[in-house]
């Protein structure tokens, strides 16, 4: 193994530790967007434009995907990164060595479509409160409250130990079989201009980079690997003593450090420009006045026009207290006054529920945002509680 190729997995370790702790809910917020999207799609009323400041994680997900394939899976997810670390520990600690077979495998790869699917459906028929304490996602992110977990989100939590058990013997075990988000993914990728070639006829019998291939894929049958399931870990690249497997970017060979870090600058930038842009959005109040404008999804209840305080109960009994505008007797602004709730938690939501708020001028038919549930409901609760002194 070359020294140059090692750094490259050290390098991707650097990187997931990083955004492990920097962007800890990225995943999170993109499939409870992705979520959102579909609703404003059933309901008619999706403007991208408008929905943008509330869509970042999922809009930049999906561009990033579109172009260089699962990197994100492979580098940038906390909950995939958490995934491999388990792992690399019980095979470590434990020893496990346990190979499942290709066939079982190639199987349950299709479970993480039907939970897409039945999720949608869930949301299609208004029934996704079905799904509320039941994601593993949501007991990961909150693990450090473990009472409240265990309390509020016990199914999730029984999920989150099941696939940690699954983990430990299978490496990826929720991004090959389950993750709803890696689905997505999975679709998409496969029109990225990025892929690994790899010539079988200079394989021979060697199987050493399918022996070590992340999501289990027959890569001794597989020329070239254009996304689908491949988290672009590169640790084929890595282990090939031949050095057959390259990166291409538009049919062009790459240099896999070159590559890497390319990817990882073009994921900061693309991060980092949509959510500026967003703070401007924000700043300048287009968000909300742009949705004002386009709403008409009005509860049909008249409000007079003011400023009015109310507070709701969001994440661990911390009170959330709001100030909602009414203006022409619509919903015209939401701001945080005060929040004794988590504030890991209450800024992942602290824009997006308001946005969605005044987007669909009613708290009803607002979508929580996964991983911050209850921070979710401290803010409709307050703005619920400041409209009813503004009818
Ligand atoms: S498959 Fe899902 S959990 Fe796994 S890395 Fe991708 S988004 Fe994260
Ligand atoms: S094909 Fe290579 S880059 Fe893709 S997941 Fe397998 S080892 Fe990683």
């Amino acid at each position: 193994m070359s020294k140059k190729i090692k750094e490259i997995q050290i390098f991707r370790h650097i990187i997931q530790i990083i955004l492990f702790f920097l962007l800890p809910g990225v995943y999170i917020l993109a499939f409870s967007e992705l979520k959102s999207i579909f609703q404003m799609i059933i309901r008619g009323n999706f403007n991208f434009i408008q929905s943008l400041p509330g869509l970042i994680e999922f809009t930049v997900a999906i561009i990033f995907t579109i172009l260089m394939g699962r990197f994100f899976c492979g580098w940038f997810c906390a909950f995939g990164s958490f995934n491999d670390w388990i792992h690399i520990a019980s095979k470590k600690i434990l020893k496990t060595d346990f190979k499942i077979s290709e066939k079982l495998d190639s199987i349950l790869k299709y479970i993480k479509y039907g939970i897409l699917a039945l999720i949608l459906i869930f949301i299609l028929t208004g029934k996704n409160d079905i799904l509320n304490g039941t994601s593993p996602w949501d007991a990961f992110a909150q693990i450090t409250n473990f009472s409240t977990v265990i309390s509020t989100i016990t199914i999730g939590f029984i999920f989150l130990i099941l696939i940690l058990i699954g983990n430990i013997f299978i490496e990826r075990f929720f991004c090959r079989y389950l993750c709803p988000l890696g689905a997505v993914f999975s679709l998409i990728s496969k029109i990225s201009i990025l892929k690994i070639s790899k010539p079988t006829e200079k394989c021979g019998n060697c199987r050493i980079c399918t022996n070590n291939c992340s999501m289990g894929l027959k890569l001794y049958s597989i020329d070239n690997i254009r996304g689908g399931e491949c988290i672009n870990c590169l640790r084929c690249v890595e282990t090939c003593h031949r050095e057959n497997p390259h990166v291409n970017i538009i049919n062009t060979e790459v240099n896999s450090a070159t590559a890497s870090s390319f990817v990882v600058a073009i994921f900061a930038g693309i991060y980092g420009i949509t959510n500026f842009g967003n703070s401007i959005s924000i700043q300048k109040g287009l968000a909300s006045s742009n949705a004002v404008i386009s709403s008409t999804v009005s509860q049909g209840i008249k409000y007079k026009d003011g400023d009015y305080p109310g507070t709701g109960i969001g994440f661990n009994g911390g009170t959330t207290k709001v100030s909602v505008t009414i203006k022409n007797s619509k919903i015209n602004a939401i701001k945080t006054i005060s929040t004794e709730d988590t504030p890991d938690f209450y800024k992942n939501v602290e824009n997006i529920i308001p946005n969605k708020i005044i987007s669909t001028q009613s708290t009803s038919s607002v979508d929580t945002v996964s991983g911050a549930t209850y921070s979710s409901k401290g803010i409709i609760d307050a703005t619920q509680n400041a409209l009813n002194k503004a009818k």
